[in-house]
């Protein structure tokens, strides 16, 4: 199976065919990834916070 396409990669954002070498085709998408990110981060530091919450309950029950 020969792919007869010119080499290139895709926006990471909106999936379009872009230059290889390039992440994102517009600096929209580069700003839409940027806030994607932040919240990620976020959901991660609740993610630990739900976490510790729930080991010092668990702690509390087996005092
Ligand atoms: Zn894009």
């Amino acid at each position: 199976m020969a792919e007869n396409v010119p080499q290139h990669t895709h926006c990471h954002i909106c999936m379009k065919a872009i230059p290889i070498g390039e992440t994102y085709c517009s600096e929209e998408c580069k700003q839409k990834y940027q806030s994607m990110a932040k919240r990620r981060k976020l959901m991660v530091y609740l993610m630990y916070g739900m976490l510790a919450a729930l080991i010092v309950v668990i702690m509390l029950y087996n005092r």
